[in-house]
């Protein structure tokens, strides 16, 4: 962070606040990392701050630090609506637009408070008074590790580093996504000095699948196609499907991803029905070049980073598929180099 940025942030928590701080809907870990750990960190340091998630969040993201203290806008509309509308700022975290929050949006545009935005997507929004935006970085929890490190190193407990650690980890599909730096290590080489429990870490995001989420991956794993003569793979599951494994929030978490683990491949898809929004959501994760931001933001309403995207299709998940396979044809030229 440049020192400009870093006074805009000292003059703005120089006195007491009032601070809100908010995560995009359906919250992963960094989301809910960065703002757990910026929550921490600014109560630490007297001002008053509270975390409103739009809505729920997975259960293997329920055990973090400070996570009970949560509250949920679509569990606590009126009191959420207090909070913000007496806050003197309000932090936006891991996201870009303020469509992101979804009926969150028109209260945050509309409240007093000073909006700032901590996020790491391309083409930031010009909502926010203070904006530190930065598309290089692997994840917004890095960049707020940046911040609170120049603001007060010492402040940084075990809580907070495991927090920021969990946020890195798993917005870099675990140190492996090109996003990955030496500062990347640094940092967390860190937040393990500060506290952080690396294998602990691993094991209550990795490995606490219950047995209907392992079968619904099964099922995942069975309905992959690839696209002949070209490095593509796409995978479906229909509402039904997610119904027969008793599907919870969060359960298809990092499915896509296993496309990516075929020799080869360079782009994998998934499509999940939600019949109760109307909707098809998409995930798009690619190797190399293949720009899935750009292509999510063209066929499917949704947007990203390069190499990890998501989208929504208001149509069947089968008429899903077709424009997916069309989408692809257009775009295939991407693949030559
Ligand atoms: P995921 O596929 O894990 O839901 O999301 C991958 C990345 O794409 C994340 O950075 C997420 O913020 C972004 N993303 C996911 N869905 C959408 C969407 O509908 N619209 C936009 N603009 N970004 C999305
Ligand atoms: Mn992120």
């Amino acid at each position: 962070m440049d020192n400009h940025k870093l006074d805009a942030f000292k003059e703005l928590l120089g006195t007491l606040k009032k601070i809100v701080i908010i995560p995009h809907k359906n919250p992963d870990g960094d989301a809910l990392g960065s703002c757990l750990a910026l929550q921490l960190f600014l109560t630490k340091s007297a001002h008053t701050a509270v975390v409103i998630s739009p809505n729920e969040y997975p259960e293997f993201l329920c055990w973090m630090p400070n996570q009970e203290e949560i509250i949920k806008f679509s569990k606590s509309p009126d009191q959420s609506h207090l909070l913000i509308n007496d806050a003197d700022i309000v932090f936006t975290m891991d996201f870009n637009q303020l469509n992101r929050i979804d009926y969150m949006s028109s209260i945050v545009s509309n409240c007093p408070a000073k909006k700032v935005m901590i996020d790491h997507h391309e083409n930031p929004g010009d909502y926010a008074a203070l904006t530190y935006s930065d598309s290089e970085r692997g994840s917004t929890c890095e960049m707020v590790f940046e911040l609170i490190y120049a603001l007060d190193a010492s402040l940084i407990d075990a809580s907070i580093a495991t927090c920021l650690y969990t946020g890195m980890m798993t917005d870099s599909g675990s140190f492996r996504f090109p996003s990955t730096t030496a500062r990347t290590h640094q940092i967390i080489s860190i937040l393990i000095e500060k506290g952080a429990q690396p294998h602990t870490i691993h094991q209550k995001i990795y490995d606490t699948f219950s047995f209907d989420r392992l079968k619904l991956l099964g099922t995942t794993l069975n309905n992959m196609k690839k696209i002949e003569g070209l490095p593509v793979v796409y995978m479906t599951l229909s509402q039904k499907e997610l119904d027969d494994n008793q599907f919870k929030k969060g359960d298809t978490e990092g499915f896509v991803n296993y496309g990516l683990s075929l020799l080869g491949i360079r782009l994998a898809v998934i499509m999940i029905e939600n019949t109760s929004e109307k909707i098809i959501k998409m995930s798009f994760r690619s190797k190399g070049t293949f720009d899935v931001n750009q292509f999510a933001k063209k066929y499917f309403n949704g947007g990203g980073h390069i190499n990890a995207a998501g989208g929504i299709s208001s149509t069947s998940l089968e008429n899903t598929v077709t424009q997916l396979r069309n989408s692809i044809e257009n775009e295939k030229s991407q693949f030559d180099v």
